[in-house]
């Protein structure tokens, strides 16, 4: 029924490449390998995969560079590899489009899971460089999403059918994670959303299912957290969305602002 799922690995090291290649084929995915930037880039648009691992540092252009130019025209699935946890908050905050962040050396297990829960993941963004997105005739998939998807707070709108989101009218452009993020923290309203709580829901994981969850991992939240934070123009002193409850996580701010 279901075509085969295509993955593509950009990576220079070839003992890394083929180790990455090994975990996305027994995942079940068509693989195709890429040892530079620029190979990457010309694979990506000639396979339109669904899931993209991408080395940080390869040969030609860097990975951050091949991550913007791949989301010119692919909404993939991108885990970037990187090589020192400390460069976490660097890749994150420049925005690089990347999904999600692994730092090496990682256990196949791991990369495993990341990609397990990516396959859980909706994917339903408009394709990049559309201007109208198309509307899903598909149920929405949101695990324990509540009535129609459709959430107003404060003068902001998110739609999770179509994958929307305005502020006062105008229309925002998130990553696929930001919107998660906002997504997660609307459902739950005035109830605080932990940090885990958060890496669990990007993972498409239940709330409570105990699973590791790393400080690199609770840090990256952060880090999207004030990213999103920048695209609303939210402010952490006076939140009219993302309020922070300190050492514990994330809530929304009261209506009526
Ligand atoms: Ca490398």
């Amino acid at each position: 029924m279901s075509e085969a799922r295509v993955g593509l690995v950009i990576e220079d090291d070839q003992d890394i490449r083929e180790l990455v290649r090994a975990v996305l084929t027994q995942a079940g995915f068509d693989v195709t390998v890429a040892g530079s930037g620029s190979e990457g880039v010309k694979a990506a648009r000639a396979l339109n995969p669904d899931v993209i691992t991408l080395d940080l540092g390869l040969p030609d252009i860097d990975g951050f560079e091949v991550s913007r130019q791949i989301r010119e025209f692919s909404d993939a699935y991108i885990v970037m590899l990187t090589a020192r946890a400390e460069e976490l908050d660097t890749l994150i905050g420049l925005e690089s489009g990347a999904d999600d962040y692994l730092t090496k050396p990682f256990r196949p297990r791991e990369l495993r899971a990341r990609i397990a829960a990516m396959m859980r993941r909706p994917r339903a963004l408009p394709d990049a460089g559309e201007s109208a997105p198309p509307v899903s005739d598909r149920p929405v998939d949101a695990g324990t999403g509540s009535g129609n998807g459709h959430y107003s707070h404060n003068g902001l709108d998110l739609n999770y059918a179509s994958r929307s989101v305005a502020v006062d009218g105008q229309e925002l452009n998130l990553t696929r994670t930001e919107f998660e993020l906002l997504y997660a923290l609307l459902e739950a309203g005035r109830t605080v959303r932990t940090k885990s709580d958060l890496v669990r829901r990007l993972r498409y994981e239940d709330y409570d299912v105990g699973s590791y969850i790393s400080e690199a991992d609770e840090r990256s939240v952060e880090v999207h957290m004030g990213n999103l934070r920048k695209k609303l123009g939210d402010s952490p002193q006076q939140p009219r969305w993302l309020q922070t409850v300190r050492g514990v996580g994330y809530r929304l701010a009261p209506g009526g602002r």
